[in-house]
């Protein structure tokens, strides 16, 4: 059985550390801090052979260094991490990650960065997001277009439904405030913002989050639906889409 280790990290990322018992092979996810990968790590009795980024953002490689410097693993990124950090497999759409016998299949979820990927495990109905999707919501688009944003979501939406989505941030309860104003009358929506309220006023988790139930309630999965276009506007997804991350970007 693959194991999932996760942990807060810097203020507000998720730590992933993704562990094969059979090969003794473990992977970090992104490296908001090497340091404190590097202590969890040890505490588990693993070491880190593998490095996989998202995208080149310093809270997600820039611990790669110190990891690297510390147990020489091998860096799998996307090329755009080479700005940060020196990179041993450039992974692109359609690649693929192995940590022992998992495999990982890469997928490009370009928008947040032009060169974020994603890392889908079909074995273990799992995928490593990073900044595109978040639980009820999305990443901001620094440097992608509204078309390629949606395309990425896209490729997301047709992972199978009970996917878990492992996101990079404890962004949920302020992205369930702009979910609600984006989709007020959507029950199920407002179901799960009352969970989340629950659950962080106990200190848990929002991540992993269920892929079918963010396709039920996520603004950003739901950009196609006539009830989001007539309250946004928009002569397609990409339009709509473009108009709900503009207005949370302002909310
Ligand atoms: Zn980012």
């Amino acid at each position: 059985m693959l194991e999932i280790h996760q942990f807060p990290c810097l203020s507000d990322n998720y730590g992933f550390l993704l562990h094969d018992p059979d090969s003794g092979e473990t992977a970090a996810i992104d490296t908001p801090d090497g340091a404190e990968y590097l202590r969890q790590a040890q505490a588990k009795g693993w070491r880190i052979t593998q490095i996989w980024n998202t995208h080149w953002h310093p809270d997600h490689a820039g611990g790669n260094a110190a990891i690297v410097a510390a147990s020489g693993a091998t860096v799998v990124a996307p090329a755009e991490v080479e700005r940060i950090a020196p990179i041993d497999t450039v992974v692109a759409d359609g690649d693929t990650a192995r940590l022992g016998q998992w495999q990982a299949r890469v997928i490009d979820v370009s928008g947040h960065t032009n060169g974020h990927i994603a890392y889908h495990l079909p074995q273990a109905n799992i995928a490593f997001v990073g900044d595109s999707v978040f639980a009820l919501g999305c990443g901001r688009m620094f440097e992608g277009q509204p078309q390629q944003f949606w395309d990425s979501l896209d490729r997301i939406r047709q992972l199978p439904a009970d996917t878990a989505l492992y996101c990079a941030h404890e962004y949920t309860q302020a992205n369930a405030k702009f979910a609600l104003h984006a989709d007020p009358d959507n029950a199920e929506l407002q179901r799960y913002a009352s969970e989340i309220d629950a659950k962080r006023a106990q200190g848990e988790p929002t991540v992993p989050t269920d892929l079918g139930r963010e396709l039920a309630t996520n603004p950003f999965l739901r950009a196609d639906t006539a009830v989001l276009r007539d309250r946004w506007g928009g002569n397609n997804a990409a339009e709509t889409f473009a108009a709900l991350r503009a207005a949370k970007d302002n909310f």
